[in-house]
C-alpha cells in the first residue's frame, strides 16, 4: 500500500477571511480555514461554477481535513462600502447599482497568517485535487477575492529533492501535519529550538455507531452541500498541538539581491557564450535541440567575467522553463543548473505547461476567434 493519499496546502498571505455564518453586516472570520472555504477554493482550481460544484461536493467533503496554524495572525477589521454611487463592478465586467444604495458592512480579516491545510482520502480524489492546485484554471483566494495567497498554494513538500505528487503518509492527519516542518520566516533567523508545538484542528469522523463525540469536540458549520443557495452540514473538530521540526523559510521573504546589470553587448561576454556554445556543439544540454541562447547558473561574474562552467547552453524552450522556475522560486544571484539531476523533473513539468499553453494560445488566435472576449 503506498498508493498517494495526502494533499498539502499553504494558506499564508497578507489578509485573509474564513467566514462563518454571518452574512450581513458584520461578516466575521474564523481563527483557520474552513473547509467550505478551502473546498471552494479547490473546485476554483478545478474550475468549476457553483451549479458545476455541486455534483463534486460529495467526492470532496469525504476528503478529511488537518489544519496546522503556523502563525496565527492578528484580526482586522475593514469598513467597507457597495455602490456609494457609483456602481460596483461586476466579475463579468457590467456595473451593478444596489436598489437600496450604499450598503455598509464591516468584514474581519486575518493579517499575516499562515496555515498547513492537509486533505486525506481516497487516491483518485487527491490526485485531481493535486492536478487542479498544481494548474490552476480561476485564480485563487484566501477565503474572500480580495485575499490573494502570498504563496503557491500548492505546498507538497520537497523530498529526495524532487517534488513528490501526490504524497503518501502512513499515519492520520495529526501524523501528516507534524510531518511538514515549520518554516522560519526570514531567511536571516535563526531557531530557539530544532522543535516547536503548534496548535493544528482535526476533523473528527465517526468510527462507529456507538462512537460519542467527546465533550471538548469543536462544532464548525463548514461543509458545503451547496454553494449556490450556500448550505452548510455541521462538522465536528478536536484541537490538538503537534510537535514539529523547525526547517528553513519556505522561501526567501527577503529580496533577492539585485542581479549586476549585465551588458550582454559587451565584446568579452559575447566571446565567452559563443565559447559556450561551441563547447556544448551548439545544443541545449537538456534537451539536446539546437541551442538558441545561454543560461547563466550564477550572475556572480555577469557581463564579461563569466567562467566558462558557469554557463550552459539552453534552447529558447528550456530557457523559458528554467526561468520560470526560478522567478517562482525568487532565487538570488545563484540560478539553476539545468545539468543538475534535482531540477530535472521541474523542467520537464514546466516545459510541459509551456508547450499546452502555447498551443492553447495558438488555437485561439487561429481557430477560436469569436472566442476571445
Ligand atoms: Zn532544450
Amino acid at each position: 500500500m503506498n498508493s498517494p493519499n495526502t494533499v498539502y496546502l499553504r494558506l499564508e498571505g497578507p489578509l485573509q477571511s474564513w467566514g462563518d455564518t454571518s452574512k450581513f453586516v458584520i461578516r466575521r472570520t474564523m481563527d483557520a480555514p474552513t473547509k467550505s472555504g478551502v473546498l471552494g477554493m479547490i473546485c476554483c482550481a478545478m474550475g468549476l461554477s457553483r451549479a458545476e460544484a455541486r455534483a463534486r461536493l460529495a467526492d470532496l467533503n469525504a476528503l478529511a481535513m488537518g489544519v496546522r496554524i503556523d502563525r496565527p495572525g492578528t484580526q482586522w477589521w475593514d469598513y467597507h462600502t457597495v455602490g456609494a454611487g457609483i456602481g460596483m463592478t461586476t466579475a463579468a465586467g457590467g456595473v451593478k447599482f444596489g436598489a437600496q444604495g450604499t450598503i455598509i458592512t464591516r468584514r474581519v480579516y486575518l493579517a499575516d497568517a499562515s496555515f498547513l491545510v492537509a486533505l486525506q482520502g481516497d487516491e483518485t480524489i487527491i490526485k485531481q485535487v493535486t492536478d487542479a492546485l498544481r494548474s490552476p484554471k480561476w485564480a485563487l483566494y484566501l477565503g474572500r477575492k480580495s485575499c490573494p495567497p502570498a504563496l503557491p498554494v500548492f505546498a507538497q513538500p520537497r523530498q529526495d529533492e524532487t517534488w513528490t505528487n501526490p504524497m503518501r503518509v502512513d499515519g492520520d492527519l495529526k501524523a501528516a501535519l507534524a510531518a511538514v516542518p515549520w518554516s522560519l520566516r526570514y531567511k536571516d533567523d535563526a531557531p530557539d529550538e530544532t522543535s516547536i508545538a503548534l496548535p493544528c484542528l482535526i476533523e473528527r469522523r465517526k468510527t462507529n455507531d456507538n462512537d460519542t463525540a467527546p465533550i471538548e469536540a469543536e462544532v464548525w458549520y463548514d461543509e458545503s452541500v451547496c454553494f449556490d443557495p450556500p448550505v452548510h452540514h455541521p462538522r465536528l473538530v478536536m484541537r490538538d498541538v503537534v510537535k514539529v521540526n523547525v526547517g528553513q523559510p519556505i522561501q526567501q521573504y527577503t529580496p533577492a539581491p539585485p542581479r549586476p546589470r549585465a551588458d550582454y553587448t559587451n565584446a568579452e561576454y559575447k566571446k565567452r557564450r559563443a565559447a559556450r556554445l561551441d563547447a556544448d556543439h551548439g545544443l541545449c544540454v537538456f534537451c539536446k535541440s539546437p541551442a538558441t541562447t545561454v543560461q547563466h547558473i550564477t550572475y556572480r561574474h555577469a557581463g564579461g567575467d563569466e567562467k566558462q562552467d558557469e554557463l550552459r547552453a539552453l534552447c529558447r524552450l528550456c530557457h523559458d522553463a528554467v526561468t520560470m522556475i526560478e522567478y517562482g522560486l525568487g532565487m538570488g544571484l545563484d540560478r539553476i543548473d539545468p545539468c543538475e539531476p534535482r531540477w530535472r523533473e521541474d523542467i520537464l513539468q514546466k516545459r510541459g505547461e509551456i508547450i499546452a499553453f502555447r498551443s492553447l494560445e495558438t488555437r485561439r488566435r487561429h481557430f477560436e476567434p469569436e472566442d476571445v472576449e
